[in-house]
């Protein structure tokens, strides 16, 4: 028998330009919407699972379009450092000494449940292990697109940097169509990382297999001259002169474009993922967000790795997105919220390639969270821009992903975060004896 839930009494936002329906009810079957109305005209048929939501909010679930998941276990190592310092100096050695198969499962399960517990209903991740990650969002039960890193020097998942595409392969082939909810993906980590000819080879790769091709591109001014110096273009020339930038691309970050980078963007077709505060903590600057929207280019929001945020929360990023687009505009009218909720939900969506999320409607996939609006910060409720301006992650009470409960009343139920507790503790112990000594 089909799996069915039926939530009554909600406030609905199905989408953020419609307006607010109090008193309304929505029922799922098995992993999709399939009934959404007024309460008058709600009719118990014998549904398995029933949620009086009392007047809370249901909205579509929250995309996170860019995170390096299990880099939990580095939050905090480093901070108050630029991009370069902290990546080469700290990051890179911590990940070349800490990260194995089972760091990756558990520290992406604990990324699952602080994203989980704050609203995010799906995340594009980019690491190593990739099967472990994808794994761990597997039973974590999030919706994922998990992209397998490329870089030109070796890590511990591939010690030969020659054998990089055949690794990837590996992976997509094993979890092509092994679940629904995830989808694998190409991370080739940066034209300063990878060479021309590891990212056409990256590229070539996710179009042959039908998957999406993430890059990091343009994030920090440094990375201009790196770029710029042996290929006597931008990064994001570079990116379009090997043939990458397509519709099947999403790049990541795009802090450092000028108007001529942004034409050829928007012409392209290409998705962006802007990491506020990730760009804002390692001082990398501020993304041209309000221009890429203006030139109608398919922005989402991403939190990047913990490690350069510290949160995995979205609306802690809805927030500072909204806001720094409007002062560094200096126009208030910048960026307005709508927009913002926009791209942490159906245009988050395709900017990772997900169909069928990010909006409530008939037919499209339960992925849901209710949210608490009888609170001091959220009460009265006038509107959705509260959602970007004054919510908070703890705001949120429960999560269906693919019509299942994955939380309720803040508890998770896919797993046993003890257990995820008590596994990640064995790594940061080793983490703390290896710097001790
Ligand atoms: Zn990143």
């Amino acid at each position: 028998m089909t799996n069915t839930i039926c939530i009554t009494n909600c406030t609905l936002l199905t989408n953020v330009s419609a307006p607010l329906q109090k008193n309304a009810y929505l029922t799922v079957e098995g992993t999709r919407i399939t009934e959404i109305g007024a309460m008058q005209h709600w009719q118990d048929s014998g549904t398995q699972t029933l949620i009086d939501a009392g007047g809370k909010l249901l909205m579509p679930g929250l995309i996170n379009g860019h995170n390096h998941c299990a880099m939990t276990l580095f939050r905090g190592l480093a901070d108050d450092l630029d991009l370069h310092t902290w990546l080469h100096d700290h990051i890179f050695p911590a990940e070349a000494a800490h990260i194995s198969p089972d760091m990756v499962y558990w520290c992406t399960k604990l990324a699952a449940a602080e994203m989980i517990l704050s609203g995010t209903t799906s995340v594009a991740d980019g690491y190593f292990f990739s099967g472990r990650a994808a794994q761990a969002l597997s039973d974590a039960g999030m919706r994922a697109v998990v992209a397998h890193g490329i870089i030109d020097f070796p890590v511990p998942s591939v010690p030969d940097p020659k054998k990089n595409i055949e690794a990837v392969q590996i992976f997509i082939d094993e979890w092509l169509d092994k679940t629904p909810r995830i989808s694998p993906a190409v991370f080739a980590h940066a034209p300063y990382t990878c060479s021309p000819e590891t990212l056409r080879k990256a590229k070539e790769l996710a179009d042959r297999t039908d998957v999406r091709f993430f890059t990091h591109i343009a994030e920090s001014r440094a990375e201009q001259d790196i770029i710029i110096k042996p290929q006597g273009a931008t990064p994001i020339r570079h990116l379009s002169e090997l043939g990458i930038l397509d519709q099947n691309c999403t790049c990541v970050h795009g802090v450092w474009l000028d108007e001529y980078d942004l034409e050829i963007f928007a012409a392209s077709g290409a998705a962006l993922v802007t990491c506020p505060q990730s760009n804002l903590k390692l001082a990398s600057g501020i993304a041209p967000v309000q221009a890429m929207l203006d030139q109608v280019i398919t922005v989402g929001l991403g939190t990047d790795g913990c490690a350069s945020n510290n949160s995995l929360d979205m609306f802690r990023e809805m927030d500072i997105l909204a806001k720094i687009q409007k002062s560094a505009s200096a126009s208030a009218t910048a960026m307005n919220a709508k927009d913002v909720l926009q791209c942490a939900t159906s245009a988050g969506a395709a900017a990772i390639g997900l169909t069928d999320c990010g909006e409530i409607e008939v037919g499209k996939k339960a992925d849901l969270i209710l949210i608490d609006t009888a609170t001091p910060r959220l009460s009265p409720f006038y509107n959705q821009n509260l959602l970007v301006y004054a919510a908070s992650g703890s705001d949120v009470v429960t999560v269906i992903i693919d019509g299942k409960i994955v939380m309720h009343e803040r508890q998770i139920r896919s797993f046993d975060l003890e257990e995820v507790y008590h596994q990640v503790g064995r790594f940061s112990d080793k983490l703390i004896a290896a710097d001790r000594s």
